[in-house]
């Protein structure tokens, strides 16, 4: 394996003689508590190799049983990312002999996949963009193997056969990305739909989410597609924009230097940013695919097609629509607002509590969400509950308390648990500053800075809000804005 030193950076000019054509495999690890063909645990974690059987150590003699839920799991996102669910699919062997695949075969989907034709909408910039989705089939998992030291020096290898027959969906898009943003934004997109869908925890570090990408570049106007990369490896969305962008350039300093792209896969290396060669297209495997005799044909009658995509929640693109619509939010807020399911009911129950859409939006966003983050919690296990954040919304919105005092508070609301008006009440927080006090307050700042009283009267209107700071920290933050500026308003001219 030698590295590919061709990091020189290409031109923008050059750049944008080429067109990127990018399409996604997206492997799922679909959330069942028993494997796709036997009843082992799929709980991650365990001790390795004991989650294990006859059947998934693929022993001679042993029969797979499908596990029906994967079938609905597979059905369930299927539905969401609008496929066509085929009423009858097939399994199908795909052999290899490779140590983490005992049986010497892939158990997995290959003339008739369970649904194809799909789609996802996509959001880059601002622009909308339909993403094709070719097809979802459903598989087993391989074994985990693991390594003692790096790759190539590996003293030891070790393989976890706990993994091994866990059930996936594959998701193949269409080659219709034309860019790392829109492949970064397909798997985000792709990831919160199933997500919202519960058919995986879609969790990259523990590989229940997995993205192999598929590159090329062409000149612009070019009708043919490039050759085309698969880049393996990319466990994090960041990793699957980096590899990509230097593929990218790898492509173009290729064809611009005059040779050819060749089709292979390449390995994405993490730790030094570069894709390195894995193997090429002419060694590339011959699977032998054959129908899989073990297994019957997959029947999902239209019924429990039905039924199934009478259970789908709410899924994220028409909540976000909603929000905007009934909430008066704007399409950025709903985008935040329905990242999850939990931020988004918190939301509506703050809403139903009585508070003001887009007040709450700006709460949340703001106050809540940093301090969610800063303190590492999930918006499950927030010391303020909906009914709270409403509460302290109406006291600001009212103008019972000015929007900085709100921000005190939101503060020990968050520390203690506390309700905003208790809270209020013992600090005292709730006394109106009467106009005369900020009068006197405003006379004050106003003695003590001759130089910017000057500025101001030269005509330099960007002081003024130096005032109002300083009248504002005279007065605690508790003296309505808006009186500041009228009474300062009035003693300057
Ligand atoms: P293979 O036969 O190598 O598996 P497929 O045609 O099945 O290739 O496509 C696999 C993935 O590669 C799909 O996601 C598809 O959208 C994408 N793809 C196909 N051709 C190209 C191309 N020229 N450039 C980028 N991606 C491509
Ligand atoms: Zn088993
Ligand atoms: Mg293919």
């Amino acid at each position: 394996m030698a590295k590919n030193v061709t990091e020189t950076g290409v031109a923008p000019e050059i750049r944008a003689k080429y067109e990127v054509v990018i399409g996604l495999e997206v492997h799922v690890q679909l959330q069942t508590k028993t494997k796709i063909f036997c009843s082992c645990s799929t709980q991650f974690g365990d001790p390795p190799n004991t989650n294990t059987c006859p059947v998934c150590l693929g022993l001679p003699g042993t029969l797979p049983v499908l596990n029906r839920r994967v079938v609905e799991m597979g059905v369930r996102a299927a539905l969401a990312l609008n496929c066509t669910v085929n009423e009858h699919s097939r399994f199908a062997r795909k052999n290899y002999f490779y140590p983490d695949l005992p049986k010497g075969y892939q158990i997995s989907q290959y003339e008739l996949p369970l649904a194809e034709h799909g789609w996802v909408d996509i959001e880059v910039g601002g622009e909308k963009k339909r993403i094709g989705i070719t097809r979802l089939h459903l598989e087993d998992d391989a074994a985990k193997n693991l390594h003692e030291g790096f790759s190539q020096s590996a003293t030891k290898g070790y393989i976890d056969y706990n993994r091994g027959g866990t059930p996936l969906a594959e998701i193949v898009s269409e080659p219709d990305m034309r860019s790392s943003d829109e492949a970064y934004a397909y798997l985000t997109t792709l990831r919160q739909i199933l997500l919202y869908t519960g058919v995986s925890d879609v969790n990259m570090e523990e590989g229940s989410l997995r993205c192999d990408a598929n590159v090329s570049v062409r000149l612009r106007g070019a009708k043919e597609f490039g050759t085309k990369v698969e880049v393996k490896n990319l466990n994090s969305f960041r990793f699957l924009q980096k590899a990509l962008e230097y593929e990218i350039e790898r492509h173009i300093g290729v064809i611009e230097g005059g040779g050819k792209i060749s089709q292979e896969t390449r390995l994405w290396n993490q730790n030094e940013s570069y894709t390195v060669s894995m193997r090429s297209k002419e060694k590339a495997h011959d699977y032998r695919y054959f129908p899989e005799p073990d297994l019957l044909p997959i029947h999902v009658s239209a019924a429990w097609r039905q039924e199934i995509k009478g259970s789908l929640p709410e899924l994220p693109a028409a909540k976000r629509e909603r929000f905007v619509a009934a909430y008066g939010v704007t399409p950025y807020d709903a985008g935040v607002l329905t990242g999850t399911q939990e931020l988004a009911s918190y939301f509506e129950a703050a809403v139903k509590a009585g508070a003001a859409g887009k007040s709450t939006a700006n709460w949340m966003q703001t106050e809540l969400l940093r301090r969610l983050n800063d303190s590492g919690k999930e918006i499950g296990a927030s010391p303020v509950l909906p009914g709270g954040l409403a509460e302290l919304i109406g006291l600001v919105d009212s103008g019972k308390i000015t929007g900085a005092v709100g921000k005190k508070v939101f503060g020990k609301m968050f520390e203690t648990g506390q309700s905003a008006a208790s809270i209020i009440a013992a600090e005292g927080l709730g006394e109106q500053v009467s106009d005369d006090a900020i009068e006197l307050a405003a006379k004050e700042v106003i003695e003590k800075n001759p130089d910017n009283v000057a500025k101001y009267k030269a005509g330099n209107e960007g002081v003024f809000k130096f005032f109002v700071g300083q009248v504002m920290k005279a007065t605690k933050g508790q003296a309505s804005p808006q009186t500041i500026n009228d009474v300062l308003r009035r003693l300057l001219s």
